[in-house]
């Protein structure tokens, strides 16, 4: 059957599986990017009826091709746009999943794979707004747009960022990121903390691990350092926002690197890395002082020596005010659908929102979710979550 006579549930689960069963993961994490994915995105704009988008493709540092698509529908100054990036996560521990990653998986309401819910089921719901627009005959008040794009995970240097360059959005438009949200859908994001992502290396001198007195434990010497930095940011980046569903400022060292092959070696470099999400009233740079007074200190009683990159550093920008057009219309749509009043939030950050932010155009991030579920084993969305969103979604586009 073609995609337009589908029913809404046939035609979710059917995009669903066309575009999960093509991995879209990150050339720095060891994927091909997004091109296949974009070009079978394209194609089902084609089958729904669509030619008026345009593809914004870029080439990335590993040579990949990097793929966006734009696609406006409507006249009009003021664009409800939505924004779902098309990249997903690696698999994981592929032993920790009981269902195919990359095989759409129907049980009941839930659809599993990886990329299902983060950000497929954005994807999905915009797919599925188009495809009202041409069968129900959905006449918005104001222009629809959708921007799939690139390199979320990463940072976005290849989507979002890519294309804020390209003046497709306008100050008064209103921009929806379906990337976060809540069970009840009550939460519509305004505000993200600052994200810093920091590599340690650490350098010490391999040896024999029977001769410890002719080595620098690297392993040894980082893991003092690490607790001791960990202490200094704990202890001074203590205020509380209560917008923040984390309402202070998190430090989590996350990713280890292999060191030494065997138990009987110690190792001579070390390298791990430290997450930090900072409430967006601190500076970054004060963090990274903070930072280089922990690396003078340790460097002042180890023979060790510790040098760092950045990965991401993405200071917070202003807030989305509460009263912007695009949050009172959300609003009013929630309301009006769900008989219930939303509340704003600030979330740990990351989405594409920031960038729109950056550059005063207010965004808010808004979807109906079954929370801490993206980036987990055995991701899955639901299906009747799109549904209501979609309902939500083409409430602010006809009011
Ligand atoms: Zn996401």
């Amino acid at each position: 059957m073609d995609l337009i006579s589908m029913s809404d549930r046939d035609f979710i689960v059917e995009v669903a599986r066309r575009i999960i069963r093509i991995p879209a993961i990150s050339p720095a994490s060891g994927g091909e990017g997004e091109k296949d994915r974009a070009d079978e995105i394209e194609r089902i704009l084609k089958e729904l009826g669509y030619s008026d988008y345009q593809r914004y493709d870029t080439t990335d540092e590993y040579g990949k091709i990097r793929s966006n698509i734009v696609l406006k529908t409507g006249k009009g100054d003021r664009v409800l746009w939505l924004v779902a990036h098309i990249d997903t996560v690696p698999v994981g521990d592929q032993t920790l999943w009981t269902k195919p990653p990359f095989d759409v998986t129907v049980d009941g309401d839930r659809m599993y794979g990886r990329g299902t819910e983060d950000d497929g089921q954005a994807v999905f719901t915009a797919l599925l707004i188009l495809k009202d627009m041409k069968m129900k005959g959905l006449k918005p008040k104001i222009p629809f747009g959708v921007a799939f794009v690139a390199d979320e995970e990463m940072g976005s240097k290849y989507g979002i960022q890519y294309l804020l360059e390209k003046n497709i959005f306008k100050k008064s438009d209103l921009i929806i990121v379906p990337d976060a949200g809540s069970e009840d859908g009550m939460t519509i994001e305004i505000a993200e903390k600052s994200i810093l992502w920091i590599k340690f290396s650490v350098k010490g001198k391999q040896w024999h691990a029977s001769m410890p007195v002719n080595a620098i434990n690297a392993f040894r010497e980082g893991s003092k350092f690490l607790l001791d930095l960990d202490r200094r940011l704990h202890e001074k980046y203590t205020a509380r926002d209560d917008l923040f569903n984390v309402p202070y400022s998190t430090f989590e060292p996350t990713k280890h690197e292999k060191n030494v092959d065997n138990v009987n070696t110690i190792p001579g470099t070390d390298t791990f890395y430290f997450d930090c999400r900072v409430l967006p009233q601190y500076n970054l740079d004060d963090v990274l002082k903070t930072v280089d007074d922990a690396i003078a200190e340790f460097h002042k009683q180890s023979p060790a020596r510790i040098t760092y990159d950045l990965v991401q550093k993405e200071q917070a920008p202003k807030k989305t005010p509460e009263d912007s057009e695009v949050v009172k219309r959300l609003m009013d749509s929630i309301k009006r659908k769900r008989g219930k009043t939303p509340r704003a939030i600030g979330i740990g950050g990351g989405t594409c929102a920031a960038f729109f932010r950056r550059l005063d155009m207010p965004a808010v991030v808004w979807f109906t979710t079954i929370e801490e579920n993206a980036h987990r084993p055995d991701e899955f969305c639901l299906i009747s979550h799109i549904l209501m969103d979609r309902d939500v979604l083409e409430d602010v586009l006809s009011s």
